[in-house]
């Protein structure tokens, strides 16, 4: 199979269906780790493929849904500045901070502009060399490397008004920490395929060994989320805990060794806060000591800056799998697309705006 058309193919979806159908004979919980991976199944209906008894939660792997308020505030806090152009990914401009959002910081004569790469913003800051030009980069493991490349040629090119705002995370750490939770409820993971494309399998192995779970690799088309549940499926059944990559045609074990390289040249592992989560060790990517001059918060003295999640959104409860989106009361109602009240609904891959768009909640039916 070639092309991505192949990999939604209807005899091939129902084939794996009806294979973990016959294999299945108990109840598990599998957790997708990656939003993308959220979007899909909702998109596909793959959950309702599945046994009774077999429950997908979804786990935090939406970028945009775990960037911390504090980010998003000293982002904003940058955008005000006289003189300074601030650039992200066009997905973070709606996301709420703790008083407005960088479309309203635009709005309020800040200068934000939506780009696809942190590359795109070394060309801002050539053509503005009298103005602060920040980078707010956010992401996975999987977008990490572009922002490696950006610090490392703004240093070669010794530009002084170029800085990045970093607030990347690592996808192991945060495995571990939802494992570690007291309600945890995840007998298995599917691992998401392109940060694995970038970081390979072996950091997963002594996940699987500590807490004896399976973790399976996967993509995000019907058939591979199929076949890695299936994979999940039997490697539970059969009680074989240990990684398994069902995404070949993309993932090497060794991942990406050039963009590892460079990722540890550039960054250093640091604790991070993340959206719900809280603070969790190791989890994190930093500039490293090299490249401290690129780093926005020293630059901006933004170090100190704190805020304060809403207490209505629960998107913290969301992103560890405690809850569905629909058993949040403002779901729906007080809480859309259009007006959100947490991350999970701003972002495309959030799980609250994924069933708002594929599980709408029913109307309301007046009485009177
Ligand atoms: S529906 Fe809205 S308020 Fe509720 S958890 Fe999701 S984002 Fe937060």
């Amino acid at each position: 199979m070639k092309h991505q058309d192949d990999y939604r193919q209807p005899e091939r979806v129902h084939t794996l269906a009806d294979a973990i159908a016959r294999e299945c004979t108990r109840p598990w919980t599998i957790m997708e780790v990656c939003g993308g991976q959220t979007h899909a199944i909702l998109k596909y209906g793959i959950d309702r493929l599945l046994p009774a008894g077999v429950e997908l939660i979804h786990g935090p792997g939406c970028p945009v849904c775990v960037t911390p308020l504090e980010s998003i505030d000293k982002a904003i806090a940058i955008a005000q500045t006289q003189g300074a152009i601030l650039c992200s990914f066009g997905d973070m401009l709606r996301v709420p901070g703790s008083r407005l959002d960088l479309l309203s910081a635009r709005a309020a004569d800040g200068e934000v502009r939506a780009l696809y790469s942190p590359l795109d913003s070394l060309k801002v800051a050539r053509e503005h060399p009298d103005r602060q030009v920040v980078f707010f980069s956010v992401g996975f493991e999987t977008t990490a490397p572009a922002t490696a490349m950006a610090a490392f040629q703004a240093k070669q090119a010794g530009l002084r008004n170029f800085s990045l705002l970093v607030s990347h995370v690592r996808v192991p750490p945060a495995m571990e920490a939802l494992l570690a939770a007291p309600d945890c409820r995840i007998q298995a993971f599917l691992a998401a395929g392109h940060v694995c494309t970038v970081m390979g399998t072996a950091e997963y192995e002594p996940i699987a060994a500590a807490y004896r779970l399976p973790i399976v690799v996967t993509g995000f088309e019907p058939v591979d989320l199929l076949s890695g549940l299936l994979t999940c499926i039997r490697r539970l059944e059969t009680g074989s805990p240990g990684v398994e990559n069902a995404y070949r045609r993309m993932v090497r074990p060794e991942g990406n060794p050039a963009a590892r390289q460079l990722m540890e040249q550039v960054f250093q592992v640091i604790d991070r806060p993340w959206r719900g989560l809280g603070r969790i060790p190791a989890s994190g990517l930093g500039l490293s000591d090299a490249y401290a001059a690129f780093d926005a918060e020293r630059r901006f003295d933004l170090e100190r800056t704190t805020a304060q999640e809403p207490a209505e959104c629960q998107s913290g409860r969301v992103l560890q799998g405690i809850i569905k989106p629909g058993q949040c009361p403002a779901f729906g109602t007080r809480c859309t697309p259009e007006h959100p009240l947490g991350a999970t609904m701003v972002s495309s891959e959030g799980a609250c705006a994924a069933y708002y768009r594929y599980r709408p909640p029913a109307p309301s039916v007046s009485m009177g």
